[in-house]
């Protein structure tokens, strides 16, 4: 099988998975229990956390775990601004986690402003800076897209939002970017430990982006900013979201983010950027279109072929094992990409494009064989159509 759609989700890692099962077999012990099984769960959680939060550039008392980037994205943008008022900036290339928040918002009577896309996927800054002003309580954009892999410069972006509006809160959902960017230095400080640890108040991550478990994420909170808690109950994550820690997640998000970011550094990047580059030649010289940036994560690879629907062609290329995406899996069942719209894709390009990801785990040879696949079928629907 060759599987280009990890940004739905990647496969685990091995030593995660070993990880995990070790972990339930042996600390199944609730972390709040008091006698030494329980404490012990309570030291490698707290272990987890540390590795996690370093890799972020952050201090573990800073990062609180969820069930979910998306849980995480909820937090923010329905409790992180309780009580305030004014209006919250939100960008159209949001992940719905975010998206559906905003029209949450709206519902409740806070003015929502969209930020358009540039035509690479790409926030329109220009457009951002028109739409913050003082009375802006929330900006949210995404750091790096679902859809296109493009990446938006959250540290310039968040140095010009706070000096406009000193007293804005701003999240980056940097659950496509996490692990992929940044990482030269073995570690994500080059983004968030330095200038924009200052600028960010809250950062979004998932463990099943960087080959860990599903149903674990964390949500980076800036120690200086109050944010109301997203769960209470027994007040596990330091009061702020309560619920029996999902332990063995987080023991698999810890391993997960370890091997992703020694393998980041040992180079694996760089190969991902190349089977990125390689599919997108070979396609856009087929009469492809590229929907993505310059400046892309290299994960992530969007692009159109208005003369087919792209739905027959992914179910062509699974019966032969190829399996690919058609865009965001959340937004699947959505009839319309609303990403791709919004960056200006017509209704014939957005049901004609197909998002193939990748992970550490995929190869060029792969790459070659999926591409010739990719052709053979596209072909074969083209034919059709034209008869
Ligand atoms: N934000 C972004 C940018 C994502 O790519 C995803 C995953 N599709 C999410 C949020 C939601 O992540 P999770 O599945 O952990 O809820």
């Amino acid at each position: 099988m060759i599987y280009f759609d990890n940004a739905a989700t990647t496969k685990p890692f091995d030593c995660v998975i070993d990880a995990m099962s070790v972990f339930s077999k042996e600390h199944f012990f609730n972390a709040s229990a008091l006698y030494k099984g329980g404490m012990v769960v309570d030291k490698l959680v707290g272990e987890a956390r540390g590795v996690v939060a370093d890799k972020l550039g952050v201090d573990a008392g800073e990062l609180y775990f969820t069930s979910s980037a998306t849980e995480a994205n909820n937090w923010v943008l329905l409790n992180g601004i309780k009580n305030k008022k004014g209006n919250v900036v939100i960008s159209k290339g949001e992940h719905t986690s975010v998206y559906e928040c905003g029209n949450v918002l709206k519902s409740r009577g806070l003015e929502v402003r969209w930020v358009e896309l540039k035509k690479d996927g790409t926030i329109d800054v220009e457009d951002l800076m028109k739409k913050v002003d003082e009375s802006s309580c929330l900006v949210s954009i995404i750091h790096a897209s679902n859809e296109t892999g493009a990446i938006n410069d959250i540290e310039s972006i968040g140095r010009m939002i706070k000096s406009k509006s000193p007293n804005a809160l701003f999240h980056a959902d940097g659950a496509a970017a996490f692990g992929k960017i940044g990482c030269k230095t073995g570690g994500f400080r080059v983004f968030v430990g330095t200038i924009s640890h200052r600028v960010l108040d809250f950062y979004t991550i998932s463990a099943h982006k960087v080959c860990g478990p599903k149903g674990i994420g964390a949500l980076y909170i800036n120690k200086n900013r109050n944010i109301a808690p997203f769960i209470v109950g027994g007040g596990q994550e330091r009061g702020m979201r309560s619920g029996t820690e999902n332990t063995a997640g987080i023991i698999g998000f810890y391993k997960a983010v370890d091997k992703f970011f020694s393998l980041q550094a040992a180079g694996s990047g760089h190969i991902i950027r190349e089977i990125h580059d390689f599919i997108r030649q070979s396609l856009t010289q087929n009469g492809w279109i590229y929907n993505g940036a310059e400046n892309t994560t290299g994960y992530i690879l969007s692009l159109s072929n208005p003369k087919i629907k792209a739905e027959v062609l992914m179910r062509l290329l699974s019966e032969e094992d190829v399996l690919i995406g058609l865009g965001s899996a959340c937004a699947n069942k959505l009839s319309q990409n609303r990403v791709l719209s919004a960056l200006g894709a017509t209704k014939a390009q957005v049901e004609g494009s197909i998002r193939l990801s990748f992970s550490p785990l995929n190869t060029m040879g792969e790459a070659e064989i999926a591409v010739q696949k990719i052709v053979q079928k596209q072909k074969l629907l083209e034919g059709k159509l034209i008869k």
